[in-house]
């Protein structure tokens, strides 16, 4: 082949990685959401996962969020047959998992919502959206089941003002209660049904999930 038409491929191959790496409209994380995103990673995504689909979620979130802060990362299956985990089915001293395992592994995790395709596969593989157990809706439905259980026991008034934030969240399932607009714990804000100034007090029947934006518009219309 016309070593030119190599070059004129890998320029093109290497366009599309850039342009699909560019951030859509995803700010990223920051290093100081890491912790914060593992223990839920823990607390609320892992016990819905089977092991092999936990593995590659792990395998995919250290190589991608906690590599730079970026969700998107693009795989192919062959690598991820031999880098993520041993096969628990063979003792062959060729122990890598099946292509058909790794197939079936990046489906669960796509179906529980966990990760996002968000192209067609080229030859570097296919790329993927990592999302975190906020953006997950079976994560936060398992949580919600965790602290109904939790509240059970500790009623909510008994709670630091933290955790009624996180109480008004979860109410209003990271959803801007103005706008709609989908949030986690690290874009969530919370707003006055009624403020202070009018008697509005701190509990969470007088709290509203809301966006930076919103948040920031209503204080200009109060004040
Ligand atoms: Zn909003």
């Amino acid at each position: 082949m016309d070593p030119r038409i190599e070059k004129i491929r890998q320029l093109l191959n290497e366009l599309d990685v850039e342009t699909a790496n560019a951030p859509k409209g995803d700010a990223g994380f920051s290093a100081l959401e890491l912790p914060d995103i593992i223990g839920e990673i823990v607390d609320d995504l892992q016990p819905i996962l089977t092991a092999y689909d936990a593995a590659f979620y792990w395998f995919l979130f250290r190589h991608s969020i906690a590599k730079d802060g970026n969700p998107q990362i693009r795989v192919s299956r062959s690598s991820l047959r031999r880098a993520v985990v041993k096969s628990s089915y063979t003792n062959a001293a060729e122990n890598n998992i099946s292509i058909g395992k790794v197939q079936d592994t990046l489906h669960a995790l796509e179906e529980i919502g966990a990760i996002q395709k968000l192209g067609e596969p080229n030859r570097q593989g296919t790329l993927y959206r990592v999302l975190i157990p906020d953006e997950i809706e079976a994560c936060r439905k398992f949580r919600a089941e965790r602290i109904a259980e939790e509240t059970a026991l500790f009623p909510i008034n008994n709670k630091g003002q933290h955790e009624r934030r996180m109480q008004v969240f979860e109410r209003d399932g990271y959803k801007c209660r103005h706008c709609e607009k989908q949030l986690t714990r690290f874009t969530a804000t919370t707003d006055y049904v009624k403020s202070p100034q009018e008697g509005g007090d701190e509990s969470a029947e007088n709290l509203l999930t809301t966006c930076a934006d919103c948040n920031s518009r209503s204080r200009e219309n109060a004040s």
